[in-house]
């Protein structure tokens, strides 16, 4: 089979900051410097104060599955080669919610609730996609 190449997030000006600190191997999300609001995906107004003031910060990369889902079609042949994989919503300590893979963990083994933590996987010189595996609770 040809090499066919995955999707990429489009890097909004707004997401510029995330994609420098993934390239870093950070995970950074929106803080409102007015309310102290952590948010994710970046947004122009704080949904707590609505301010537009905020600045980036990096969180620990903790978290754990709120609800997740396996894929067992390929809904674009770059993923044939993948199916079963998991699309997983993360709760990250911190409060803010990612949507993300699961990797390392077989899908039918995957819970809501468990720890994970993240990892950066390398897709070019310009993105790198924050994953996430699982991690010993505590
Ligand atoms: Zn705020």
């Amino acid at each position: 089979m040809s090499e066919i190449a995955k999707p990429v997030p489009a890097v909004t000006p707004q997401m510029v900051p995330f994609f420098d600190a993934a390239r870093q191997g950070e995970l950074k999300v929106q803080r409102c410097t007015e309310c102290g609001a952590l948010r994710f995906p970046a947004r122009e107004i704080c949904a707590e104060c609505l301010s537009r003031q905020h600045a980036w910060v990096r969180v620990s990369g903790r978290g754990e599955v709120l609800s997740f889902n396996i894929m067992h079609q390929a809904y674009h042949p770059a993923f044939a080669a993948e199916v079963p994989y998991a699309v997983v919503v993360v709760k990250l300590e911190e409060g803010p919610a990612i949507v993300s893979n699961l990797v390392g963990v077989k899908p039918d083994l995957i819970r809501c609730g468990m720890p994970v933590e993240v990892v950066f996987e390398k897709v070019n010189d310009q993105i790198s996609l924050p994953k996430f595996r699982p991690r010993a609770a505590g």
